[in-house]
């Protein structure tokens, strides 16, 4: 059974959104470590951390991630905002750090005014002063796929590959691949020869080895639409077949999966919950023929091995209409 889990609010502290994903039938967390809308945050006591750490022991969610900021732009040409974006990445690192999560996920950023190539070389030079400042901290950043809105890097699987070409610590890099933002930046996965092809780009450029994390989203707006818009997962563009696809996908098996699906009740049944009882029917009621599963064995055999060993795990993004994470 895959890793299945979501994005819970931290409202009241860390720990609750362990206990939140707990009640939620979650196997794994992501969460802000701090308002996502603020630059400043009050900072983590020593005691916040320990009932982290204790919450996940209790419970046994496993895979806590973290999603940055939205305000941070590590893709800016301004020069102001570009420094405090890096600045900003530090302190969420350090919290990660604190918190004994071994991800921060963030979005490459948007160049803005400049060019792809100039936002992109912004990024790398981000990435390595944050480097160089957490140098010792067992936390990396984790890049994730993005939809392409405006001006948006990450789009592209080539735009990933650029920036883990350029780090000079590529091995404090990996991917979390969001579904949703995947789809509308042109990637179709609905047919299963669809989703092997975007899966081998996505191998060709990134390497598979290299995500750490999905994002589970259906997407409100259709294939190419470059808008990232969540839908409930099988009540979007994509539909079911995306996430039947993913979920049998044996390579990755171990890696840890978030819903940032729209929060609420529905029927008086939490969204959370439900769209968990989606995904998980979908493992155990396999619609393609034996002989369409044989494929996969073959193609873990062919996957280069990790570079790094498997970590914990991941973010997520607000209901509809909201920027997504
Ligand atoms: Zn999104
Ligand atoms: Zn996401």
């Amino acid at each position: 059974m895959p890793i299945l889990g979501a994005h819970m609010s931290i409202a009241g502290g860390c720990r609750r959104a362990v206990e939140r994903a707990e009640a939620a039938g979650c196997d794994c967390v992501q969460l802000f470590t701090k308002n996502n809308n603020q630059w400043k945050a009050k900072e983590i006591a020593p005691d916040e951390a320990a009932e982290f750490q204790a919450a996940l022991a209790q419970t046994g969610i496993s895979h806590p991630i973290a999603h940055d900021s939205y305000l941070i732009n590590l893709a800016s040409p301004d020069r102001r905002l570009w420094k405090k974006s890096v600045d900003a990445m530090v302190v969420e690192l350090l919290r990660a750090g604190q918190l004994g999560i071994p991800y921060v996920i963030t979005h490459p950023g948007a160049f803005t005014t400049s060019s792809e190539s100039r936002g992109l070389r912004r990024v790398i030079a981000a990435l390595d002063e944050i480097y160089a400042q957490v140098c010792g901290i067992p936390v990396d950043c984790l890049l994730e796929t993005t939809a392409g809105q405006g001006t948006s890097l990450g789009w592209r699987f080539e735009h990933l590959a650029a920036i883990l070409d350029g780090v000079k610590e590529p091995e404090r890099l990996g991917v979390c691949f969001d579904t949703c933002h995947v789809f509308a930046a042109g990637y179709p996965l609905g047919t299963r020869s669809e989703y092997r092809a975007t899966l081998r780009a996505f191998e060709a450029a990134v390497g598979l080895g290299r995500i750490k994390a999905f994002h589970l989203n259906d997407s409100l707006r259709p294939l190419g639409s470059r808008v990232d818009r969540h839908a409930h997962i099988g009540r979007g563009a994509m539909g079911l077949e995306p996430f039947r696809h993913l979920l049998g996908d044996c390579r990755f098996r171990n890696v840890p999966m978030y819903l940032e699906t729209p929060k609420g009740t529905e029927d008086g049944v939490d969204c959370d919950v439900r769209n968990l009882a989606v995904l998980r029917g979908l493992v155990l009621k396999p619609s393609r023929p034996p002989a369409a599963q044989a494929e996969l064995p073959q193609r873990r055999r062919s996957r280069p091995p990790p570079r790094e060993p498997e970590r914990d795990g991941p973010p997520r993004t607000e209901g509809r209409g909201r920027r997504s994470v």
